[in-house]
């Protein structure tokens, strides 16, 4: 039966749905960037950027993708035919080397098994062999789930006098950083993950170790240029060098008060239980989870396909036939894995759905599946972590 009424989920490590709160404030007429209805905003988003960063710095924000973001940490960092170190676990690991190269780095990169995580061990082995002044690595590899220990492989950075540079584009906001706390020289970041806001700003928060690292070697930047946009930021007010990308802003304004409002430590718990949720539905299942299992991986959940189901398949009756849209592998895990995003504007009853969805699709696909015994599971740990609705103020 054709049902016109099913739904549209976007389950994706983004872009991530929107709140209605956050769609709507895009509608807004356009504003002048140098007027004070929009320097307002621009000061206090920025201000409140430092909440997911855990830090103190001044965040830096670009009118590009969270590639943007990254691609300005190497143009600032890498010093052409200097040695450079990136340790990556998965696809946006890999991004990190590719990059160094386009910049003329010598590369030395670092692949740990996709699945797993960066060994900080193995890490001090390369910068102490390579002679690396940077170390460029990944918190929440998104092709695979898994969650770095950036605290150990800032240890390990710091103990060789290499900077740390963390791509953290699905992490931020869902996650703890702590950058300030475990002293991460650079953290970049994305705007369509968790943060809850559309694609188009990239972000680095940039320690003063980093900045003036960054400002010994100018040239070969312009508009990714730290020094620049951190000098007009740290106006009073504060003043983009170029014409900030004004509808994201007054999009991502929005999005980070709400976080403030949540709260970030309640924040962190919500992304705790859509992840064990998640990952306790798979066990019910007798599925297999892609990676260890990871108390800390609440970003998104790999899932491996069973024997017998054609992977590619999958997402595609999941999104075509029941309107939820998930992601399947990338690169060498196409058709093997797929991935069930919690990272930004998600409750407890996306994923109730999502696991009954795709309980449904792979039974479909002819796996041997028990109905509903994934989703009691995730009901399981909502109903003991006492998930209810926010009472309206
Ligand atoms: C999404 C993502 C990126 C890339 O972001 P774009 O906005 O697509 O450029 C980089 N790294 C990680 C870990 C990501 O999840």
């Amino acid at each position: 039966m054709a049902d016109p009424y099913i739904k549209d989920y976007l389950m994706t490590a983004g872009p991530t749905p929107l709140p209605p709160r956050v769609s709507q404030v895009m509608a807004e007429p356009m504003v002048y960037h140098r007027a004070p209805a929009f320097v307002d905003i621009y000061a206090r988003a920025l201000e409140r950027l430092r909440i997911p960063f855990q830090t103190a710095n001044d965040v830096l924000a670009f009118a590009s993708s969270g590639s943007g973001a990254m691609e300005s940490a190497v143009a600032n960092l890498v010093r052409p035919g200097e040695p450079a170190l990136v340790a990556s676990c998965g696809k946006f690991g890999e991004r990190w080397a590719e990059l160094c190269e386009a910049y003329g780095a010598e590369l030395h990169h670092y692949e740990a098994e996709w699945g797993t995580k960066v060994d900080p061990a193995e890490v001090e082995r390369r910068l102490a062999e390579s002679g690396a002044t940077v170390l460029f690595t990944t918190l929440s590899e998104t092709s695979t789930g898994v969650v770095n220990d950036v605290a150990a492989l800032t240890e390990a950075a710091h103990a060789h006098g290499a900077l740390i540079a963390v791509d953290a584009v699905s992490a931020l906001g869902a996650v703890p950083v702590r950058q300030d706390e475990i002293g991460v020289d650079v953290v970049v970041a994305g705007s369509q993950k968790a943060l809850m806001s559309p694609p188009g700003l990239g972000f680095a928060s940039v320690g003063e170790a980093a900045l003036a690292y960054a400002e010994e070697s100018p040239g070969r930047r312009y508009y990714f240029d730290w020094g620049r946009t951190a000098k007009g930021q740290r106006k009073d007010p504060p003043d983009s060098p170029f014409t900030p990308a004004v509808g994201l802003f007054l999009a991502l304004d929005v999005a980070l008060g709400m976080i403030e409002e949540e709260g970030l430590e309640q924040v962190f718990e919500r992304h705790r239980l859509l992840g064990r949720a998640t990952r306790e539905a798979v066990k019910a299942l007798e599925l297999e989870l892609f990676g260890p299992e990871d108390e800390n991986a609440n970003v998104v959940t790999a899932i491996k396909v069973p024997d017998g189901v054609e992977g590619a398949r999958v997402p595609k009756v999941m999104r075509d036939k029941y309107g939820i849209t998930i992601a399947g592998g990338q690169s060498s895990l196409k058709g093997k894995i797929v991935r069930i995003a919690h990272c930004g504007y998600f409750g407890a009853f996306d994923i109730v759905t999502t696991i009954a969805a795709l309980e449904m699709t792979l039974r479909e696909l002819g796996a041997d599946i028990e109905l509903g015994a994934g989703v009691a599971a995730a009901q399981r740990v909502f109903l003991e972590a006492g998930v209810a609705a926010a009472t309206p103020a």
